[in-house]
């Protein structure tokens, strides 16, 4: 029902109770002439209200404003179906005057948190009261001048932390002051600290996730490069002795005689095959064969130091690189792996095998290749078999 200018609203008299007090008590009535609020208040309603109840609701257009005489009511939007408080207000303060004034529908909803009761303040009678005052306009401006700086100020401290988030310099201590205001500024700068506190928690914590990730994609690299190590042991391995097998004896022993050459440190090199393999194999069979193939292996790598390198050049015959070692110091230790190989006995069924070794000892020289150099040590174990073998023989 449209409202009539003149026609006063209020039925049961609102000047009990000081309701012109809490008008005069906002900021916008309190710079008028107070005569004209109370012709104001005089023909406005008063109104009341349980907790739970709307004064205003957002996106309703409103052709009333409230006066909060008593209780509380809060201020709320609604985002995505959820109401959100944005703020609380109490007696004296003015609800829905930007709608009255503007004629735009309400950005907010109002609802009593406590009884409440309130002036309720019709268009109609505002404007036929007011517009008698020119002092109304200073407070319109005053209104919408705190309005637009409520507004611009929070969004400046929004872009100002948007920022710092995004360079990665936010730092809540920035916003810890401005929080404290009672105001709809330290309001929002709480929810927003919230929000960017949330938002690099958030990062840390996808941080942690990436970190913990690369820890696992470590683990797996060292888990294949274990794998590879051991491929490459593999490769390098002779499989039934677990000796250097030939290809890579050569090399070691290639790299070692480089070395000697270079430095001009010593190096020796032996040469070291069984003698009557053949008639182990025809006797005891040859797995029995095989086992003495290990068992000369295990024995000579027992007697052996850690940079001596023994390879399996093929069939029953070995060869040991040692570096930094004389050749009478690497015939002295051919002649101690001849005894201790000659003393062993691999048990049988039902008998223990000997074997003995003949072995040829040589060390480098300037002018011989490796070729030449594993050739003499060949030349010098083939001299210890014709001699008699199960001896030494210096090439
Ligand atoms: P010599 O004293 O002149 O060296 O005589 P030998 O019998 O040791 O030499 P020969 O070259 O006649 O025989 C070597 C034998 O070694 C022949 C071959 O069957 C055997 N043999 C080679 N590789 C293996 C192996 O992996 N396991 C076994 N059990 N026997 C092998
Ligand atoms: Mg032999
Ligand atoms: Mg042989």
């Amino acid at each position: 029902m449209p409202e009539s200018s003149l026609t006063p609203e209020n039925t049961r008299g609102n000047d009990e109770g000081g309701v012109l007090d809490s008008m005069l008590s906002n900021p916008f009535f309190s710079h008028l002439d107070p005569a004209m609020v109370a012709e104001l208040a005089k023909r406005s309603e008063m109104r009341d209200f349980a907790p739970g109840a709307d004064l205003l609701r957002e996106g309703e257009s409103g052709d009333a404003a409230y006066v909060v005489h008593a209780g509380t009511v809060t201020v709320s939007v609604r985002v995505q179906d959820n109401a959100v408080e944005v703020a609380e207000r109490g007696a004296g303060a003015f609800m829905g005057e930007i709608s009255l004034l503007c004629e735009v529908p309400h950005t907010a909803s109002v609802t009593a948190k406590t009884a409440v009761r309130a002036l309720r303040i019709s268009r109609a009678n505002f404007w036929s009261v007011m517009s008698a005052d020119s002092q109304v306009l200073l407070s319109i401006i005053r209104i919408l001048g705190r309005r637009l700086y409520e507004t611009t100020v929070p969004l400046a401290y929004l872009s100002f932390t948007a920022s710092a988030l995004l360079d990665d310099t936010f730092d809540p201590k920035i916003l810890a002051d401005i929080k404290m205001r009672k105001d709809e500024i330290g309001r929002f700068t709480g929810i927003f600290e919230s929000m960017a506190t949330y938002v690099s928690e958030r990062t840390r914590h996808l941080e942690a996730v990436v970190e913990e990730r690369t820890r696992h994609l470590n683990q797996e690299i060292a888990r294949r490069e274990g794998l590879e190590d051991e491929l490459r042991q593999l490769a390098n391995t002779d499989a039934l002795t677990g000796a250097t097998n030939r290809r890579h004896f050569l090399e070691l022993c290639d790299k070692e005689l480089q070395r000697a050459r270079r430095y001009g440190r010593p190096m020796a090199l032996l040469m070291m095959d069984i003698d009557h393999f053949k008639r182990i194999n025809d006797t005891h069979g040859h797995a029995l064969g095989d086992e003495v193939l290990k068992r000369l292996v295990e024995t000579c790598q027992a007697d052996l130091r850690g940079q001596d390198v023994l390879g399996r050049l093929g069939g029953e015959e070995f060869a040991v690189v040692m570096p930094e070692c004389t050749l009478d110091a690497a015939e002295t230790v051919a002649e101690r792996l001849r005894r201790t190989l000659a003393a062993l006995a691999v048990p049988a069924a039902g008998a223990r095998v000997n074997f003995t070794v003949s072995i040829g000892v040589v060390d480098w020289a300037p002018d011989r290749s490796l070729e030449a150099t594993l050739e003499r040590a060949d030349k010098a174990m083939y001299a210890a078999k014709s001699g008699g073998r199960n001896r030494v023989v210096r090439g």
